[in-house]
């Protein structure tokens, strides 16, 4: 199926080679033993997929969001799942847009070498959930040191990461005039801080993202880790969250085109009572319209991407983008499932794991209602309702 012509044909082509060398068996592999793709993201990082975003002065390619979204969206068209690696990609921004010089030097050529992987960061806590700005990790300033206490939850691939973004309050909620003020971001060293302060529990789970529960007592991170100034964090780690939201929204299209793909090419097959089951309308049609929502998925993520490149406001377009392509994927993934009967479920098609893995998205990494809500209150103007 042909999503709308663009100039990114050598990044697709090229990760689509990548990607033919893990086919649908591996994954499902990897999704019957519960495990996680090593070999497809260590496969990904030798080739400099996920240096997409660090600046050629840093080992990278220096590419903006449009082309770093394209590799995901690729990905998970061929089969595969970005939630394995996108991590990296969107933490980058964090660093690459508020990081000093010295923290870029220090961390960003080794994470373009591969040597050091960033796919991690700990924002969600268990007692306050999507109500970020009363989170309750503390970090307090001693001397050349900050000491974190608390707990994170839902914190995917810390056992496939070096290195940790985390949100945590350095001044308390009732210190502060407003709510989103008063937190800061660290780079956390997980090698040094697990056993020394930071204690990692697994939540058995999803596949491919395999989150934890982080217990913080005591930990002590270098005041040198603080990215940007201490209370900002917040506002800094938006502009991660945009980048996030509009990376997990090509994801969901590359899904959504799997999807129709795999359906349309069932419906021309399978023959019921004497003709293919794509020429009855009851067929063809949950599919067209999934194939339109996708493809007007697909404007927005664009549109979000090139105004997060041109450092532009796009709060209201990478929420927008997230919540049309994830709404897209997943009607495309229900009548994919539809269209196979019986056989959807059956785990050799891949329809129902890829089902799975598509629903994840109306929920994290911000929920549907959130987006909404945003969208009512800081576009349309309606009053707060929490
Ligand atoms: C597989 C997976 C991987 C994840 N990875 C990470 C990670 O790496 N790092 C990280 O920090 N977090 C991560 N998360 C957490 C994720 O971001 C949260 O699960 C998500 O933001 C929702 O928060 P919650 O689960 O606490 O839901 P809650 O905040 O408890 O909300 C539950 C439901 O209630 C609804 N709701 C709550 N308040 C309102 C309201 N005011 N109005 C309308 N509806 C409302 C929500 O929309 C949601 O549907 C991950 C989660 C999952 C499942």
């Amino acid at each position: 199926m042909n999503a709308s012509p663009d100039r990114f044909h050598d990044i697709r082509d090229g990760v689509r080679a990548l990607c033919a060398e893990f086919p649908d068996s591996y994954f499902r592999k990897i999704d019957e033993a519960r495990g996680y793709p090593d070999a497809f993201v260590d496969a990904l990082t030798r080739a400099g997929w996920l240096a997409a975003l660090i600046p050629l002065e840093y080992g990278g390619s220096g590419l903006g969001l449009a082309e770093a979204s394209v590799i995901m969206e690729e990905i998970n068209r061929c089969g595969g799942n970005s939630g394995a690696c996108h991590g990296q990609m969107y933490n980058m921004g964090t660093l690459l847009r508020h990081g000093s010089e010295e923290q870029k030097r220090r961390y960003l050529p080794g994470i373009a070498s591969g040597e050091l992987r960033l796919q991690s960061m700990g924002v969600t806590e268990p007692t306050t959930g999507t109500d970020t700005t009363k989170l309750k990790t503390t970090a307090q300033r001693k001397g050349d040191r900050y000491i974190v206490n608390g707990q994170k939850v839902w914190i995917s691939r810390v056992q496939h990461s070096d290195l940790m973004i985390l949100l945590a309050r350095t001044t308390s909620f009732a210190e502060v005039k407003r709510k989103s003020d008063g937190m800061s971001i660290f780079i956390v060293d997980l090698h040094r801080a697990i056993g020394h302060g930071l204690t990692v529990q697994p939540i058995a789970n999803i596949v491919n993202h395999e989150t934890n529960e982080l217990f913080f007592d005591s930990l002590e991170i270098p005041a040198e880790n603080l990215i940007g100034e201490e209370g900002k964090g917040f506002k800094y780690i938006l502009d991660g969250l945009n980048a996030e939201r509009t990376l997990i929204a090509a994801e969901c299209i590359g899904d959504g085109y799997w999807f129709i793909d795999r359906a349309a090419k069932y419906a021309n097959e399978r023959i019921v009572f004497d003709r293919p089951i794509g020429k009855n309308q009851g067929v063809q049609f949950p599919l067209a319209e999934a194939y339109i929502e996708i493809e007007a998925a697909n404007l927005m993520r664009f549109r979000a991407c090139e105004l997060f490149d041109a450092r532009k406001p796009c709060g209201a377009e990478a929420n927008m983008a997230k919540y049309l392509a994830a709404k897209a994927s997943w009607e495309a993934a229900n009548a994919c499932l539809q269209t196979h009967g019986g056989f959807g479920f059956a785990s050799e098609y891949d329809v129902e794991r890829k089902f799975r893995e598509t629903r994840l998205y109306q929920v994290a990494p911000i929920s549907t209602n959130l987006i909404l809500s945003y969208i009512a209150e800081h576009v349309l103007g309606l009053p707060r309702s929490f």
